[in-house]
């Protein structure tokens, strides 16, 4: 049988669900069998989001730039989107700065009232992404496959969110790509 192409991505999000990930310990072997990582923060260092994935979990909510530009290209080029945890689910932790009204009274709170020395924006373009104006969760921007709710997501419900998949579910005869 071929193997899926498989990627994981982080956005804005803590990380917690990619540790939860590591929590599937020995089935990551199993994992490893089946599926070839071709995009993750996770043991490698892959630049660009590669074509033809056929399962890609997404870590975190929609806060910047740069998380906008890398999620309109992981559901170009990805079969079945699984919209992976609470942050990315509903905006969860991320999106508490949406109480405050925007982008532009978070940076003042954070760089200028709260700062000892040198209150000053951040402001460097190319290196340092806009924020938005709003965390929004995935779906608010692209269609989603699957959602995983959970703060983390435990190991097993991640195991059986992949297991079917694997076996060639969506991931490889399913949902058409969402171009
Ligand atoms: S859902 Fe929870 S564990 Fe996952 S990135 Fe958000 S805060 Fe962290």
């Amino acid at each position: 049988m071929d193997k899926i192409r498989f990627a994981t991505v982080w956005l804005a999000g803590c990380s917690g669900c990619h540790m939860s990930f590591l929590d599937l310990d020995e089935w990551l072997i199993v994992l490893a069998q089946q599926a070839d990582v071709v995009y993750s923060p996770v043991g490698s260092d892959i630049k660009d989001y590669p074509e033809n994935v056929d399962v890609c979990l997404v870590e975190g909510g929609v806060a910047n730039e740069d998380n906008l530009e890398l999620l309109l290209n992981v559901r170009k080029r990805t079969k079945t989107l699984i919209s992976f945890g609470d942050c990315a689910v509903t905006a969860n932790v991320p999106g508490m700065r949406n109480m405050l009204g925007g982008a532009e009274p978070v940076l003042k709170r954070g760089y200028l009232e709260l700062a000892e020395h040198s209150p000053q924006l951040p402001h460097a373009p190319g290196i340092v992404p806009e924020l938005l104006a709003q965390v929004l969760p995935v779906h608010q921007i692209v269609p989603v496959d699957i959602y995983m709710p959970g703060c983390p997501p435990p190991a097993d419900r991640i195991r059986a969110t992949l297991e079917p998949l694997l076996r060639g579910g969506n991931a490889r005869h399913g949902r058409p790509r969402h171009d």
